[in-house]
């Protein structure tokens, strides 16, 4: 069984870990972390019952912190959280106590989705982005949403770039109520357009991909390793 916590639990993805967590055979919920519940990230990491992975889905300005308390505490961090600059993370990890301190190597996995269907429609943008002219990136989400542009179109337009050598394609943000997240990749060429579209109707699509990662952590050959797609192809 693998021993899991939660930081952010009460929020709207966090209470939808939880339920997964739950219903999975090989994990064992031991904490709940969250403001709202009394419980902070602290007292779970040194509980009676400590967890191996937390997963945070929590808000821009905690997620790095939580992240590297779980890693100075030899614990090993799922990040799902957006909205903050991973390179900042990334930069930390030097400040993060290593093997040889007593306390056992912890790794970090930071995806900013963690739907198959996101992560497969950010992989054909890529490949799109080899041979269209011009792109533009529209996303959608609820109105409660912190962040903008999204993690997933930063970075979308990010790995675009990397195989284009040009500048990252315009994000546009839409905010409404009623939406969940969706994205669009639109491509134009001469006397064409190609649109590639991801559609979240549910917070249970992101739910195989934060189990995969749960599951998957501890066995990181380096680490922090950033998005899905590092586990799956
Ligand atoms: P949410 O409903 O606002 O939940 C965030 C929760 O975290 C709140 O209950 C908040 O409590 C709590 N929190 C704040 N500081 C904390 C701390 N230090 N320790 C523990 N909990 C803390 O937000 P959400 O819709 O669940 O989204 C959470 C994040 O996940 C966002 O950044 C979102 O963009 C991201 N997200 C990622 C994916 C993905 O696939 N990677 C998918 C969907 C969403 P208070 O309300 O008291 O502050």
């Amino acid at each position: 069984m693998i021993r899991v916590a939660v930081a952010g639990a009460a929020g709207r993805m966090g209470e939808t870990v939880c339920t997964a967590v739950q219903g999975a055979a090989d994990m064992e919920l031991v904490g709940r972390a969250d403001p709202l519940l009394g419980v902070t990230l602290e007292d779970v990491l040194t509980g009676a019952n400590p967890p191996e992975v937390v997963v945070d889905f929590t808000l821009p300005d905690t997620a790095l912190d939580n992240a590297l308390a779980c890693l100075r505490a030899g614990v090993h961090v799922v990040v799902g959280t957006t909205g903050f600059d991973p390179a900042a993370l990334l930069a930390d990890l030097g400040s993060v106590a290593r093997p040889g301190d007593g306390k056992p190597q912890a790794n970090v996995l930071i995806a900013p989705n963690f739907a198959i269907g996101a992560v497969l429609m950010m992989r054909f943008a890529v490949e799109a982005a080899r041979h269209m002219a011009k792109a533009e990136i529209v996303e959608s989400h609820h109105e409660e949403k912190l962040d903008a542009p999204s993690g997933t179109a930063a970075r979308t337009a990010q790995l675009m770039a990397e195989v284009t050598g040009g500048s990252e394609p315009p994000i546009h943000s839409v905010r409404l109520p009623g939406m969940v997240a969706n994205q669009e990749v639109i491509f134009g060429d001469v006397g064409q357009t190609l649109t590639i579209r991801h559609d979240t109707i549910g917070r249970e699509s992101f739910m195989p991909g934060v189990l995969l990662a749960i599951r998957r952590v501890a066995g990181l050959e380096q680490s922090p390793v950033v998005g899905l797609e590092q586990l799956l192809f």
